[in-house]
């Protein structure tokens, strides 16, 4: 084949032509020979092992049978149209059953032929059959040259049943490595990488990807894919930081000066965490290097990430600049607002508040204020993108995150200065876990505040069932008698809204009956209340005029009650393990020893009681990020949904974390030495990202 033949059009390949090359198209988006050596088998089945059908059971998975057809006929009217059939071995018989595509198959199969049958058993009606097996006619020579790792591919019924089932898209393949030759799949890695870590050529691991003659070979090819996928990507991202920071040029924050130091020495009522320090230190670097900083700082609930937003905004208040920081909520944009004032007291700065709830002239005030410079701070709510808050001169520009805030809102902030944009910090409480982190953020800095201050006493978790639920009750009284508050928190999901709603009302009435007034006030917040109603029962909470606080998963974004120190969630199971760190770091927030107790029915899956364990295991935000990632894989974390990055070909962000880190290591390593990827064994490098690199773009930037 001649160069660029990996382009043409699978239309021309033996065995797909014009018909299966537009099915190829439309439901798996294969169009070229690239597309299809692209699309990797996603398990392998062994083809030299058959079972008797005597052996089977419901629960016997997916089998290969050999036998002869014994009956063939269409059954059923309109939708319960099927085509049924009969297989016998010499142990036995087994029904074959297809929903779809009947007649085409009708015509394919016939009675009395030997056959292999490849599918997975199930039960009907206490009798075992097969689905939409996989039908071949018997020849000893396949049998002969079968496989024990024959590729199975991502499927559709629809190529099930059109001629472009599992045996014929290996035929394809075979077909398709009779064309290419090595010297259509030149190695896009450096030879000194190749010959280091050992990896077979490209063209090589391709083959052994589609076709692995033994396991030795499929992990060979295994890992030079999964390297190649993760270099390539860890490079992309590491050039468009490295353009950016050439690019976007910031304020120079030179000094730092009075505020900042006399907030250190006469106002910082403790010392600060290492972690915090050197999260310190970061920002200060970024803030004076004339380069726009775009930092994430990720910190545990209660880590202290609010100190370290005050301290930076100090930094550009000392350099005659503004700053701002916004929340996701008109609670937390509130207590922000408070206890900045307080730290701020006695420094001469003018802290000022804006929210949708600001209004006639004392939000004119605030405006006039904020543009004239007189308001050094401005806290609130996304009230602050918009357009009518017009800033002096405004050089740092904090979020709040929480999830709460898409990129494009952030984007606004952007424009509040010129010529130069705000620095921009991004506090995070959602630790994710690290191999996520390099690669939804991998081109961006990203601090971590990974210890919490000292004195905090680890809050203590516990998993209770029904059947505790009186002591759970006691224990309630017991806490609420030393004059502590409790939250009790019932999940709520859209699919399910009117019975968690029931379920809510339910809970709240027997908490009445246990906790009767006047000894006792109960708060109930939930997300069908209107939003004055709900701050106003979140207010008396606050203010401790209740004791207890029942609630859907609204209050997870950070309201702080130090003085309650008891969570208790029911129906635990039914929370992802991040929500459940988040609703956690509501108690543990004061001096006193908080408990949260898991309440959950007794039978619980495999993967609930795992979340469980783990809740009860650690109160570490970051060890639990990754036991989420290994129970729920990438795709399916909190925050990564809509990022397209995390559909990766091979690589898999929860195992191969060794491979990822190698990767980058790798990649920066080359880029330090050869930013431009000029010397001559890095060209293939350079050839390959210039081809398919540009797909890569700057998802990430935060701001
Ligand atoms: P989060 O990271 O969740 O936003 P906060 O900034 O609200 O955490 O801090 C939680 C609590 O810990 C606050 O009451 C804060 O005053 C306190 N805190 C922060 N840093 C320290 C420290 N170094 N030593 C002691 N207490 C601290
Ligand atoms: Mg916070």
């Amino acid at each position: 084949m001649t160069q660029g033949a990996l382009d043409t059009s699978i239309e021309f390949l033996k065995g797909v032509g014009p018909k299966k090359a537009e099915l190829l198209n439309k439901e798996l988006g294969i169009f070229t020979f690239r597309d299809l050596l692209m699309h990797f088998p996603f398990r392998y089945v062994d083809k030299t092992q058959f079972h008797h059908i005597r052996d089977l059971r419901e629960d016997s998975g997916t089998v290969q049978l050999k036998g002869i057809l014994r009956r063939l006929n269409i059954v059923g009217d309109g939708r319960k149209k099927r085509l049924s059939g009969r297989l016998r071995d010499e142990t036995g018989y087994i029904d074959l059953v297809w929903f779809t595509g009947i007649h085409w198959l009708e015509k394919q199969l016939s009675i009395g032929s030997e056959y292999v049958v490849y599918g997975r058993v199930s039960a009907f009606r206490n009798q075992l059959n097969i689905a939409h097996p996989e039908m071949e006619q018997l020849n000893p020579e396949n049998i002969k040259k079968a496989s024990s790792f024959a590729p199975v591919y991502p499927s559709t019924d629809k190529l099930n049943t059109k001629g472009l089932e599992a045996k014929a898209r290996r035929k394809i393949m075979q077909a398709l490595f009779e064309k290419i030759t090595a010297a259509d799949l030149p190695d896009n890695l450096p030879a000194y990488l190749i010959q280091k870590f050992r990896f077979p050529s490209r063209h090589k691991a391709l083959r052994q990807i589609h076709f692995p003659r033994s396991q030795e070979e499929l992990t060979q090819a295994r890992n030079r894919l999964k390297f190649e996928e993760l270099f390539f990507l860890q490079l992309r991202l590491l050039q468009i930081r490295k353009r950016r920071k050439d690019a976007i040029k910031g304020w120079n924050f030179e000094k730092i000066g009075d505020f900042f130091n006399t907030f250190f020495k006469k106002k910082l009522p403790f010392e600060l965490t290492t972690a915090q320090k050197r999260v310190l230190k970061e920002i200060r670097r970024d803030l004076g290097s004339a380069i726009q900083m775009n930092r994430l700082l990720q910190g545990d609930v209660g880590s202290g990430k609010t100190i370290v937003g005050l301290m930076s905004m100090l930094m550009a208040l000392d350099n005659n600049f503004q700053a701002c920081l916004m929340a996701p909520t008109e609670i937390l944009a509130q207590q922000h607002f408070q206890s900045i004032s307080e730290y701020c007291e006695g420094l001469d700065i003018n802290v000022g508040f804006l929210s949708g709830s600001v209004k006639g002239k004392k939000r004119k005030a605030v405006l006039e204020g904020v543009e004239n410079g007189s308001i050094h701070i401005l806290i609130g709510t996304h009230a602050l993108i918009e357009p009518s808050v017009v800033f002096k001169n405004l050089g740092l520009a904090i979020t709040d995150e929480q999830h709460r805030f898409g990129v494009a809102q952030r984007a606004k902030l952007w424009a509040k200065n010129t010529p130069y944009p705000p620095h921009v910090l991004v506090m995070t409480a959602t630790p994710i876990p690290r191999t996520l982190a390099m690669t939804l953020y991998g081109d961006l800095d990203v601090s971590v505040i990974d210890e919490l201050p000292p004195g905090r006493k680890a809050i203590q978790t516990m998993h209770k069932t029904e059947n505790h639920r009186m002591r759970v009750i006691g224990f309630m009284r017991e806490e609420i008698a030393k004059g502590r508050q409790v939250y009790i928190v019932y999940p709520l999901i859209e699919e399910s809204e009117k019975l968690d709603l029931q379920n809510l009302q339910d809970g709240y009435e027997s908490i009445s009956r246990e906790f009767p007034p006047p000894n006792y006030q109960i708060s109930i917040v939930h997300g069908r209340m209107k939003a004055g109603d709900k701050d106003f029962e979140m207010q008396r909470f606050v203010n401790h005029e209740t004791q207890i606080m029942i609630a859907t998963t609204v209050i997870e974004v950070g309201v702080n009650v130090p003085n309650a120190s008891v969570m208790v969630i029911e129906n635990t199971e039914r929370f992802g393990l991040s929500q459940l760190h988040q609703l956690r770091g509501r108690v543990g927030r004061g001096a006193d020893q908080s408990y949260c107790i898991l309440m959950s029915s007794f039978k619980l899956s495999k993967e609930g009681k795992e979340r469980i364990q783990t809740m009860v295991r650690t109160n570490n935000g970051f060890e639990i990020a990754e036991a989420d990632l290994k129970l729920r894989g990438p795709g399916n974390m909190e925050g990564t949904q809509q990022s397209g990055i995390l559909n990766f070909r091979i690589a898999d962000l929860s195992k191969d974390g060794k491979i990822l880190k190698l990767a980058r290591e790798i990649a920066a390593r080359i880029l330090e030495n050869d930013q431009k990827l000029e010397k001559a064994e890095h060209q293939a490098i350079r050839w390959y990202l210039e081809k398919h690199g540009k797909k890569l773009k700057a998802w990430s930037r935060i701001s």
